[in-house]
């Protein structure tokens, strides 16, 4: 059992590259290795057409065009060249930017960042279920408000925001609306146009991918949005993001986006089924609760309390069994509860005892036969041993 390599249920942390992604990707390191911005030769050419079919990809995938697709190293640098590069270009109009307590700190952080330079930010609160209040929503704009950013799909708790109802509120005001895709593309329909989103950030590691890559979706029309570079050099996309383009990983980003819109359907089925069986299994112990609203939430994630129990050390007692994180990997040094799991107004102590599954493309459903008995075996052992911890009170970020 120890040699084993535990079973991965990390997948909002990160995804395996899928085979036929890689496939996609080997000939643009070698072979095709091209600049895309040479004009003046095949090399160049032959680079740009493959960059330009991944462009069309994403933009089709979620109703934009080629020329509104900015490619950039991931979730985080989208996220900061929308919040950061609207801020710059409308700060004339209004600094005050609406958010949401539950975000990434790849919102969170670019919005602390401005407050440090005059602008003002409001972070909305959320219901239990981890939901915003469209009228909390409405309320909060104003007229010098530039900006709301509303993530779609939540990396700890997995709960979908309400884009649609978000975008029309956005939209009747004139406000420009960014959201954080990184969990919900490929997972769950996003429209642009249907839902009046303005940014859009994604990622190709957390659909089967290569890390270092993802784009942000910037509207070109109605409204046209402008957007001040945070990288300056080359002129490359078209000025907004400038650096020589990682082909390989386009090609990748691509070729994953392309599998997963092709398989969304079928494949949101089935790890919706794995994970109903594992919160059924879970449900057999007392005092294990689900953190998020029950459907309003992404097919692959399941996240639970364990009342009375030490996150860490559930998560040690588990490492040979499943990898698997107590709150969002990126955080997991840090040991402050959950700022998720404190939005939804949690204790301390019960948002210590957590556990994130992220359910994959290749997780099987004997892995989550597995993972489930040894969650009942460790959660009983850790509680019979009647080891007392204090309650974490006091502690925060
Ligand atoms: C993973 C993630 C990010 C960061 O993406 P990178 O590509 O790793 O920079 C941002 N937001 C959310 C919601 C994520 O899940």
């Amino acid at each position: 059992m120890s040699h084993r390599r535990p079973i991965y249920l990390d997948c909002h942390a990160t995804t395996p590259v899928d085979p036929r992604v890689l496939e996609a990707m080997l000939p643009f390191f070698t072979e095709h290795f091209g600049n895309p911005a040479s004009s003046g030769h095949a090399y160049g050419w032959e680079a740009e057409a493959a960059v330009q079919r991944s462009r069309e990809i994403i933009a089709a995938g979620i109703s934009a065009t080629p020329e509104e697709i900015v490619f950039t190293s991931g979730a985080t640098e989208a996220n900061n060249l929308a919040i950061k590069g609207v801020a710059e270009a409308y700060f004339s109009r209004g600094r005050h930017i609406v958010t949401v307590q539950t975000e990434h700190s790849a919102v969170l952080d670019p919005c602390r960042y401005l407050e440090g330079l005059g602008f003002e930010v409001t972070y909305l609160p959320v219901n239990q279920d981890g939901l915003i209040d469209i009228e909390t929503l409405a309320q909060s704009l104003r007229a010098d408000t530039i900006l709301v950013s509303v993530m779609a799909a939540n990396n700890e708790i997995g709960v979908l925001q309400p884009l649609a109802e978000i975008g029309a509120c956005c939209r009747d005001r004139g406000i420009l609306l960014h959201t954080d895709a990184a969990q919900a593309v490929g997972k769950i329909d996003l429209n642009v146009q249907a839902q009046n989103i303005d940014l859009l950030s994604l990622t190709a590691h957390k659909i089967y991918g290569p890390k270092g890559i993802g784009a942000l979706y910037v509207r070109r029309r109605a409204p046209r949005v402008s957007l001040a570079p945070q990288l300056h050099g080359g002129g490359q996309e078209r000025g907004r993001r400038s650096g020589t383009l990682y082909t390989p990983q386009i090609i990748g980003l691509g070729k994953a986006l392309a599998l997963a819109w092709e398989t969304q359907t079928s494949e949101q089925q089935t790890m919706r089924q794995l994970r109903d069986r594992l919160w059924h299994s879970l449900q057999n112990l007392p005092d294990v609760y689900l953190n998020g609203h029950p459907t309003q939430r992404l097919a692959n994630n399941l996240n639970v309390s364990v009342a009375g129990l030490d996150g860490q050390a559930l998560i040690l007692g588990l490492k040979n069994t499943v990898a698997l994180s107590s709150g969002a990997a990126c955080s997991s040094t840090n040991t402050a509860p959950s700022h998720v799991l404190k939005a939804l107004g949690h204790s301390d102590e019960l948002a210590y005892a957590s556990l994130r599954f992220g359910i994959g493309r290749f997780t099987t459903a004997d892995e989550i036969k597995q993972v489930a008995q040894a969650c009942f075996t460790t959660i009983q052992t850790l509680r019979q041993s009647k080891v007392h911890h204090p309650p974490h009170s006091g502690i925060r970020n």
